[in-house]
């Protein structure tokens, strides 16, 4: 009897692509990515690793499972609200919910009743000023950086912006402030020492150059000791004085004070202490998608907004859309991580603690995002093995844990309540690798 080589057997590529899965997902993942998937396992089964028949059954699983985003969700267990490598802040559900209903044609720009053209991001600004009534006017950028250049770029390119010499930081990932600024044409005018800086230096170094004054809050560090600053209510007078802008970038994205975190600037006391403009980020502590937000007086941010660069550095319907939704919604994700009671979290993660048989331990959160760096946020953690946080951060679902001190620790405050058993299953699996 002559043997039949197994490798005759192996489905072709045409008769796997034709499958009405396998075309489906040819539409949902596009073509080359689906006949590399085919590819991949029929060279299994040539080398002997799968056998023949279950050729095709891989495949339909493999295209069926494979997600149209090399992106993958991720549980934050690292009780971190603002985690930065993490996409910052996770969107409410309305949000979402506007996300995808802005992500085909939509109105962003047109008047229905009327059929002609309309101002884009309306709904965004008034949610905006809605939620800051403090502000005159409210223009929406890309991010919290671009209302920065915009600002810099329509005052004071070509001409000086004074700024605090304890104010020059660096946003992370090597993004400073000054070189941000100094890209727009715009000659940085530092004034004071780097823990000091009081009202006559700012004073001494106003002149005709100057194009504005910049307050930038120096979110992800403290100076401690021997300091002072100029309060923007001090700096109000100079700034009418020189008839120029004052201008303070909060970073935050607070629009109102948080008694949680009392030296986190907002908006509306920035506003109310004398700032003609407030620039903001709305993925921090506001809790929504990437934007930055230009608020205050209204003839400031039309300045800003009539600037040719504010086309370039304008907000996507996308993000339009999830900001309003965010802003008028019930609190998102983030302010709910960051006022999450120490008593539930000690409850939720004791549950899993029990669960997993493990130490419940006490573990400060943090807000992170360059917020309030000081300010810790009581909550718990299940004390697991450091070995752990690897596999736990490769498992389905992704857990991303804090390693810290010799230990992989888990805290929840930055995980949905409903995923608790998704967490447990997730260690669970780690254990079992
Ligand atoms: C985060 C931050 C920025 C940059 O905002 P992005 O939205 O990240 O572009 C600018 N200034 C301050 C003070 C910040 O904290």
């Amino acid at each position: 009897m002559t043997e039949v080589d197994p490798r005759r057997l192996i489905p072709r590529t045409d008769q796997l692509l034709a499958h009405d899965e396998v075309q489906a997902a040819r539409q949902r993942l596009g073509d080359n990515a689906v006949r590399q998937m085919v590819r991949e396992v029929q060279e299994r089964a040539r080398l002997g690793e799968l056998p023949p028949h279950e050729v095709e059954p891989v495949v339909l699983a493999a295209v069926s499972a494979r997600r149209t985003t090399s992106l993958r969700p991720v549980l934050n267990a690292t009780g971190v609200v603002v985690h930065t490598n993490l996409g910052r802040a996770p969107l409410s559900d309305a949000a979402v919910e506007a996300l995808v209903a802005a992500a085909g044609y939509v109105d962003v720009e047109l008047d229905l009743a009327t059929g002609t053209r309309s101002k884009r991001g309306v709904a965004a600004r008034a949610a905006v000023l809605a939620a800051c009534p403090a502000a005159e006017d409210a223009l929406v950028v890309n991010n919290g950086a671009a209302a920065l250049v915009l600002a810099t770029t329509a005052y004071a390119a070509g001409r000086e912006v004074v700024v605090s010499r304890g104010e020059l930081i660096e946003i992370g990932a090597g993004f400073r402030l000054p070189d941000l600024i100094a890209s727009t044409g715009a000659r940085l005018r530092e004034v004071g020492a780097t823990n000091r800086t009081h009202v006559r230096d700012y004073a001494d170094a106003l002149g005709p150059d100057t194009g504005c004054i910049l307050k930038v809050h120096p979110s992800n560090f403290r100076v401690e000791g021997f300091t002072a600053e100029a309060t923007i209510a001090q700096l109000r007078p100079l700034a009418d004085e020189a008839q120029v802008p004052l201008i303070a970038d909060l970073g935050s994205g607070l629009l109102a004070p948080d008694p949680l975190l009392p030296d986190e600037p907002d908006a509306a006391s920035a506003l109310a202490a004398g700032a003609d403009l407030v620039i903001a980020s709305g993925d921090k502590l506001l809790g929504g998608p990437q934007a930055g937000l230009a608020i205050g007086r209204a003839d400031v941010v039309q300045q800003l907004a009539k600037h040719p660069l504010a086309r370039a550095v304008r907000a996507d319907k996308l993000a339009l859309a999830a900001l309003e939704a965010t802003l008028t919604a019930g609190p998102p994700p983030v302010v709910r991580a960051l006022h999450a009671s120490s008593a539930s979290l000690r409850e939720r993660t004791a549950r899993l603690a029990s669960a997993l048989d493990a130490p419940l331990v006490e573990h400060d959160g943090r807000v992170g995002g360059g917020g309030a760096p000081g300010v810790p946020l009581h909550g718990w953690a299940v004390r697991l093995p450091a070995s752990l946080a690897a596999p736990l951060r490769l498992g389905d679902p992704a857990v991303v844990a804090r390693t810290h001190d010799g230990a992989c620790l888990v805290d929840l405050r930055c995980v949905p309540e409903a995923d608790d058993e998704r967490v447990l299953a997730a260690v669970r699996a780690a254990l079992d690798v």
